[in-house]
C-alpha cells in the first residue's frame, strides 16, 4: 500500500511563511527546500505537470482549488487559512510586471502580494514607488518565484540596494 501523503510529510523540510508573502515566491522557497521542481510538486499534487508552474506566473490567473489546497497544507505544514493568504482574489486586477519594494525586501527578503495590485503603485511602509525594472540596467525583473538570491538576474545588482532609486510618493506628477 502506498504511504499516504500525510505519511510523507515529517520527510519534507518546511519553511514558514512570511507575512504578506505571494503564493509564488513561498512555493519557490518551498519547493527549493525540498529540490521539487514544478512537475514534480504538480505530480504530488495530483495535477498535470504545468500546474504549479501556472499558480507561479500570475499573469496566468491560476489558483488551486480546495482539494489541492488540502494536500498542499498536508505538505507545507501551512493551514490552508494561511495559504490562502498568499492568493489574489478572482476580482483583483494584476500589474503585469514583477514589482518590487527594495526597502522592504531589505528587511525581509520576500516578494509582497501586494506589490502586484494594478491599483496600488507605491509601498505605504515606506512612500517610496514600486520599481516595476531594475534601475541599473532596465531590465524586467524575474518571477518572484525565482528569487532565489535577491538580485537582478542580469546586472546581479542586489534588491535591497535599489531603494536609493525609489523615488518619494510625494515626487510623483500628478
Ligand atoms: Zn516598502
Ligand atoms: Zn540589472
Amino acid at each position: 500500500m502506498p504511504p499516504s501523503i500525510a505519511s510523507l510529510q515529517p520527510w519534507m523540510f518546511q519553511v514558514q511563511p512570511y507575512p504578506d508573502e505571494s503564493f509564488g515566491h513561498f512555493l519557490g522557497r518551498f519547493r527549493r527546500a525540498n529540490c521539487l521542481s514544478s512537475g514534480h510538486l504538480s505530480t504530488m499534487l495530483r495535477l498535470r505537470s504545468y500546474m504549479v508552474a501556472y499558480w507561479e506566473t500570475p499573469s496566468r490567473r491560476r489558483i488551486p482549488n480546495a482539494a489541492a489546497l488540502n494536500i498542499l497544507s498536508d505538505l507545507t505544514g501551512v493551514e490552508v487559512a494561511r495559504l490562502c493568504l498568499m492568493l489574489f482574489s478572482e476580482e483583483t486586477q494584476l500589474y503585469f510586471q514583477t514589482r518590487l519594494c527594495a526597502l522592504c525586501y531589505a528587511e525581509i527578503p520576500s516578494h509582497q502580494l501586494t506589490w502586484q495590485m494594478a491599483e496600488i503603485s507605491h509601498c505605504d511602509r515606506h512612500q517610496r514607488q514600486l520599481l516595476s525594472a531594475c534601475p541599473r540596467c532596465g531590465n524586467a525583473f524575474q518571477l518572484p518565484v525565482h528569487w532565489q538570491v535577491g538580485e537582478c538576474e542580469y546586472c546581479h545588482l542586489p534588491f535591497a540596494e535599489m531603494a536609493s532609486d525609489q523615488l518619494p510618493v510625494a515626487a510623483k506628477s500628478p
